[in-house]
This record gives structure tokens, sequence and C-alpha cells, in this order.
């Protein structure tokens, strides 16, 4: 498990990055880019990427390009496109002017395309996809050669200009590279460069109807934008030859490809392809659903773009793949948050306490420090009368031992009001519920303290009966049982029932009323807040961001006892 680091550590890019500076292979400049596929919205493995990226860039007074690799018409929104830039901005990034569409570079790639075939370097071939595939043999077999591979030079061309002219049916044609059926290295077999594709583009429209390859595209497209340290993860290892080989047959400007190990996250999946299940049938409610680890599901959910970054750096980068905890993020968020995020008063399961000895029709106003981290933060008033709500789980009619809280007979503090005692319990008569509690204050504890010394064992919060504003409150738990979904046979089996709870009406003190979609709270013992965008003024939504329970410092303990033993 990667540990907690307070500045960004020292990492093997970081090490390339300077040597490069030093022996001036890029002429002192450091130029990376971020280029997702519009095929579906950022999750916080993206994140990582984004991170280092423009962080990188940032600390080496460089900068980074955005590129849409945008490829695949069949797949590609424009929805995707939107949501991505508006995601990348919030997690704290710019790009200025600089954004590309690998489609704005269509045209170049199919002149260099042109190019390799009068080399005699690619050819069209009539193979079909499963064809294609079956020729081209396994780690352990050579593959074999297309029998169209050697066609003349003047016949390719021919055939790939009526390709783009769209006289072939889709899947009839491809353009491949003529490389090495027998390479070691799968991607060095005859790649395909070209597919026919009848499919609308949401940038090119319909003046495609062959699109490149990915791994076509990309190496030039890093080249045709001069990035020195093209950053990509692990799994393109294998395709770097591919690259070099492309750029050295084009005799054009190479980048570096460096990779690193992404980002693996607990009780979740981080791939666009299983996002986009759990979005099409249903089991969540959307790409921003707050339990997504997509970026809009934190902001929903609340967690700060801070947190994010921090959680980034403190995984750090390296190359050997790991399941990051769940509950460091969920330990980012929380030590963001506690910084700033005022806090207040709610009880999510109400149980009603009448004071008994305090006067009928009265309010009055006790003060409530907002934030006891930020002195500058301030009080507000909280009003407090003789009906109140009190959280449920804080009464036991017969407590254990190590209850300390509220039971009959007994005397704890409201937090910044009274000492308060019950004195009797009333049930439902036909269910046996505990429906109301009698009490009784004592006036002369106000600000929670008594001057004759008497000590209570418990602070517990509440809320004014008569004041409270009702809301709906969405708590919610990890979207997978299993600690690493992905890695079992059916991700989906994993999911948890209960990852969401839905509380209506739990209670607010009255500041509340009104509060704007996207602001965060801490409510008193219950747990860091957000104000969700399905708020109205009638019915204020809240969604839990994460509990006050530190489950990563725990984790962290459980570590360092199995070490010692
Ligand atoms: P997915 O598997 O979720 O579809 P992807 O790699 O296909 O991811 P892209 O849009 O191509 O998605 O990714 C854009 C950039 O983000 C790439 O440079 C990719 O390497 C990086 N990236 C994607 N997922 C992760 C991850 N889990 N950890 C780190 N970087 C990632
Ligand atoms: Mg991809």
């Amino acid at each position: 498990m990667t540990k907690p680091e307070p500045t960004p550590p020292p990492n093997f890019i970081r090490a390339i990055i300077e040597e490069d500076l030093r022996t001036g292979k890029f002429g002192g400049r450091v130029i990376t880019r971020f280029p997702p596929e519009p095929n579906g919205y950022l999750h916080i493995g993206h994140a990582k990427s984004i991170c280092l990226n423009f962080g990188l860039a940032a600390d080496y007074h460089g900068y980074c390009n955005f590129r849409f690799d945008d490829t695949n018409p069949s797949k590609e929104d424009i929805e995707y496109v939107e949501s991505i830039q508006a995601d990348v901005r919030w997690l704290g990034f710019d790009w200025d002017d600089r954004l590309y569409y690998a489609s704005d570079y269509f045209e170049q790639l199919y002149a260099w395309a042109e190019k390799l075939i009068q080399d005699g370097k690619a050819y069209v071939d009539e193979l079909s996809p499963e064809e294609i595939r079956e020729y081209r043999g396994t780690l352990t077999e050579p593959g074999r050669e297309s029998p169209w591979r050697n066609r003349p030079v003047a016949e390719n061309l021919d055939l790939f200009r009526r390709m783009r002219a769209g006289e072939f049916p889709e899947g009839s044609l491809t353009l491949r590279a003529k490389i090495d059926m027998a390479s070691p290295n799968l991607n060095l077999r005859d790649p395909v460069m070209y597919r026919i594709k009848y499919a609308p583009h949401h940038r090119t429209g319909t003046t495609w109807c062959i699109y490149p390859m990915y791994d076509w595209a990309h190496g030039q497209c890093d080249s045709i934008e001069g990035i020195t340290h093209s950053i990509c993860t692990m799994e393109y290892e294998d395709h770097r030859a591919l690259y070099d080989w492309y750029l050295d047959q084009l005799g054009i400007y190479h980048p570096q490809q460096i990779e690193f190990a992404r980002l693996n996250l607990s009780h979740t999946v981080l791939s666009k392809r299983r996002l986009i299940q759990l979005v099409q049938e249903g089991h969540v409610n959307g790409w921003d659903d707050p339990r997504m680890p997509t970026l809009a599901g934190m902001r929903r959910r609340g967690y700060p773009p801070a947190a994010i970054r921090t959680f980034c750096e403190r995984i750090g980068v390296g190359k050997r793949e790991n399941l990051v905890d769940m509950a460091l993020l969920e330990f980012c968020v929380r030590e963001e948050l506690n910084k700033w995020a005022p806090r207040v008063m709610g009880v999510l399961r109400p149980l009603k306490v009448i004071i008994e000895n305090y006067p009928e029709g009265q309010v009055e106003e006790l003060e409530a420090i907002n934030n006891p981290e930020d002195p500058q933060a301030g009080s507000r008033p909280l009003p407090f009368s003789r009906e109140l709500y009190i959280e449920r789980d804080d009464f036991m009619e017969d407590p254990p031992k190590k209850f300390y809280r509220l039971a009959p007979g007994r005397e704890v503090r409201l937090r910044y009001a009274f000492f308060l005692k019950c004195e009797q319990v009333i049930k439902d008569s036909a269910t046996g519920e505990v429906v109301e509690l009698r009490c009784t204050y004592d006036p002369a504890t106000r600000g929670g303290q008594a001057p004759d010394g008497r000590q209570v064992k418990a602070t517990i919060h509440w809320v004014s009966a008569a004041q409270a504003i009702p809301a709906e409150v969405r708590l919610y738990d990890r979207l997978f049982t299993h600690h690493h979904p992905a890695a079992t046979e059916d991700f989906k089996a994993h999911l948890n029932p209960h990852s969401l709870e839905v509380i209506y009406p739990a209670w607010l003190e009255p500041s509340l009323a009104g509060a704007a979609s996207g602001s965060h709270y801490q409510l008193e013992r219950l747990g860091y807040f957000c104000v969700d965008p399905d708020s109205r003024t009638d019915r204020l939504v809240l969604n839990r961001s994460v509990t006050l329970r530190d489950a990563w410092a725990k984790l962290q303990e459980v570590e360092k006892q199995g070490k010692r033993s």
C-alpha cells in the first residue's frame, strides 16, 4: 500500500525528465499532453494521468496539451467531449488555447499513409477482420502473410484512394503496415492502419469513411504537437516499438514515450468499458451518480478537487500495478473538508424529546461555532426550545456497559446548549417502539458547563423541532462488495445492493435553509455532506461525501501490527 507523503515525491518520470533537461535532449523543453478518447466520462484513473501530465509541465516550466484522440466515431459522442473538458477544468487544470483533436490531423495522417504505400511499407488487404486475427498467429506461433501483402504499389495506392472515396463496403478492405508477420511483438505483425467505417464523426461529419486506428494516429499526433515526453500507461509498452517504427519510416520527430502503472482503486472498476455498462444497464443513476468513480460522480458526491489532487500525489507513480484502498481517497477528502467545511447540526433518524421544565412557546438563541479548525469562520445563532429531535442511536433504553449516551435517568450534554436528563420513555402501545422521550434540562448549564462541577460522559447533537428544516439525505456505501471486482469473472455479480440509502425526512438546523447546490457541510458526528443539484427550495437534498471515521488510519495500524508480529 502506498504511504501518504507530504510533498511530491521524486519519481522515475521526474528522473528521466531531469536527465533530459541536463543533456538538453529536447532543447530544455517539457511538453506533455493529456489524450482522452471521448468514449465515456473521466474517472479517478484519468485524474492520475491529468495530475501527472499537467503537474510535470507546470513544475518544469513547460506546458501540457489537451488532445482528444477521436479516431473511433462509432463510440464517441459530443456529450463526452464536453464532460471531459468540464471535468479537467474542475480538477483545476487549464490548457489555455491548446485544445486539439486527432481528427484535426486526419488529412496529414492520410498523406503519411500514402507515403508509406509509395515506399512499399503499407498495403491494402482483403482479408476479413476474422481472417486477419487468424493469420496473426499467437505468442508462440508466428503469423502468416496475407495473400494481398505483395500487391504492386500502384494498385495499393489506387485501392486506398478508392477506399477513401467510398467505393467499398465496410469491413471489405483495410490498409496494413508491412512490417514482420513473424515478429515476437504481435503489434508489429502488419497492424491495421485504416478501416472503412460509414459512421459520421462528431467533428468531421461525413467527410471520411476511412478512419485511422489509434496506434497509427497516436504517435504521429504526439510528433505533430512536438510532445517531448509522451506519458502513458503500461499496456502501451509493447506498442512503443510500433510507434517508433512509424515515426522512423516517416522520418519525423520522435517524442519520448514513458509508461507508468495505471491506478486501480478498491471496491470499484476503472474502465470506461465497464462503467458504461453500469450506466446503460441502470445499475447506477448516470455517469455522475455519486457512487461512480467518475470525476462527475465524485464532484456530486462532494469530493473537493484539491482532495483528488492530493490523493494523486500521495499514490505516486511507479511501474508496478497495485490496488489502492478507497480508504486513502476518503482520508484525503476528509482531511481537505476538515479545513474549511462549516459545521452544522442535523439529525438523520429523529427521536422526539420534550423538555418538560422548559417554558412552552419560548425560543432562545444559543451560539454555535462554525469551524473549530478556523477561528475566522465565526459563529452562528442556534434556536433552542421545548421540543427537540435527537439521533435515535443516541438513546438506549437498556444500555450495555460502554454506552455513555442518553438512557433513562441519565444526563448528557446537548452540543452548544444545556445538560439534558431523560426522565421518562414514551412507547407506541401497539409496537413497543420508543416514540418520544420526556426530559428535563438544567438552565444553569447554558453553554455546556455545570457550575457545581458535575460531569457528563457524552455530548450529543440535536435540532429544535419547530425551526428545523426537513431534508432528503442520501447515504452511500461501496458500489461493490468485492475489493477488486474487475479481477473476478463477472464484476457485476459483486454490485453492493445496499450502496444507496435514502432518508426522508432528516431534520437540519435552520441555517441550512436555501443552501446552494454544491456547498459542503460537516453535520456534527455524522460526516461531511454536499448539497445535491436535485435540491429544491421545498426539499433540500444532501449527499454524504464521507463519514468521520478514519478507516485509513485503522488500515495503517493493522498493517503496522501485521509487520510487527
Ligand atoms: P479506460 O480503460 O477507462 O477506457 P483508457 O486508457 O482507454 O481508459 P483514455 O481516454 O484513452 O482511456 O485515457 C486517457 C489517458 O488517461 C491515457 O493517457 C491513459 O493512459 C490514462 N488513463 C486511463 N486510465 C487510467 C488509470 N486507471 N490510471 C492512470 N491513467 C489512466
Ligand atoms: Mg484508450
